[in-house]
């Protein structure tokens, strides 16, 4: 009798295993997107055993960006939240309690000022009002003085971080933060973090890999867009295994005066658009920071950047007017020049 046990419990447990093996069904590909944050299209994808699966990694994805965008958003207040808006009305006011991820975004790029010779300035909150509605409007530049005069109220020391008290302050009446540089790619950092090994997360110029795709490929395929506007093949394409690829382009959000196209990314010491690249593109493990590190890149001039990306630990690709591609020899190791074999 207790033999005949041992040996059900065998053939049992025999049968399940194979079946643990056997029936689960295999890794297939799923893509899918989402609107309404930052600005955005949010592309995910990633390898799953069902579509339930691949839906309820990317619902979690996605209520990681949502959040964060309410968070970050300078734009819009939400209820019950205190967030970056409510930070730049309160300015001269009084510290306001805000989510310890509106601290690190704050503090990771307030520690990128310094590093990059105050390229990056999240403060710039009163100038890059300016040219926003400028380029809005789309007709003209704005005049020099009225830069000059909000850029009096773009002091970065002016930013206080209380670690202790959870607050965030801006000493001066009419300061405001424009986290614009970085949030896009910190929040992607966030939300690849929600998903499991074996997707990629693409927002606007930011992509982040989770993990290696699962049909047995060593890398990922990354395409860096061709800046022009009548092309839309990628015109480098990456083998990523690991952490993101950031691009800040002139294509984004740019708008021409008599002649001229003027993009989104002001150069702090001109008040003018930076106009050396078409597209600076930043290879890191740390998509927050490389986020923010593309923005800089894109002001400073080449021989800048390359010390920055060394200092960093990241690879560059920089598209120049002319439409050459210069690389730091990294990310040579990783591209494939769309017009090569
Ligand atoms: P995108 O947001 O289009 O992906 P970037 O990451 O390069 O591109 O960030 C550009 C945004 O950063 C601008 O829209 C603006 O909000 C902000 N910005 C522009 N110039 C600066 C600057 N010098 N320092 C900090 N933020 C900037
Ligand atoms: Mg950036």
């Amino acid at each position: 009798m207790k033999k005949l046990f041992i040996r059900k419990s065998i053939a049992l447990c025999l049968c399940l295993c194979l079946c643990f093996n056997g029936c689960s069904p295999a890794l297939k590909k799923y893509g899918g997107a989402f609107l309404g944050t930052f600005d955005t299209t949010v592309q995910i994808s990633g390898y799953e055993r069902s579509q339930a699966d691949f839906d309820t990694s990317v619902g979690l994805a996605r209520s990681v960006m949502e959040e964060l965008h309410r968070l970050f958003d300078i734009y819009h207040n939400y209820d019950g939240i205190n967030n970056l808006k409510t930070v730049n009305d309160m300015a001269g006011i009084t510290p306001v309690e805000v989510d310890t991820r509106i601290l690190d975004l704050v503090e990771l790029a307030v520690d990128m000022y310094p590093r990059t010779g105050g390229a990056v300035n999240i403060a710039l909150g009163p100038v890059l009002r300016i040219w926003h509605d400028y380029r809005n409007e789309g007709v003209s530049l704005p005049p020099e003085d009225m830069l000059r005069e909000a850029y009096e109220l773009c002091d970065i020391n002016g930013v206080i971080i209380d670690r202790d008290a959870g607050t965030l302050f801006l000493k001066e009446p009419g300061m405001s933060l424009d986290v614009g540089a970085c949030a896009k790619g910190f929040a992607s950092g966030l939300a690849v973090d929600a998903l499991p090994d074996g997707y990629i997360l693409s927002a606007g110029g930011n992509v982040v890999v989770a993990g290696l795709p699962g049909d047995g490929r060593e890398a990922w395929s990354v395409g860096i867009l061709d800046p022009r506007k009548d092309s839309d093949k990628p015109i480098v394409t990456l083998s990523v295994s690991d952490g993101a690829v950031v691009t800040s382009g002139d294509y984004q959000r740019e708008y021409t005066v008599d002649g001229v196209s003027y993009n989104h990314i002001i150069d702090p010491a001109t008040l003018m658009p930076a106009l050396r690249y078409r597209s600076v593109s930043v290879i890191g493990m740390d998509s927050g920071l490389s986020d923010a590190l593309s923005t800089s890149l894109f002001i400073l001039p080449m021989d800048r950047g390359r010390e920055l990306a060394a200092e960093f630990g990241c690879d560059v690709i920089w598209i120049l007017p002319d439409m050459s591609v210069e690389m730091t020899e990294g990310a040579r190791a990783m591209a494939k020049l769309s017009n090569s074999p």
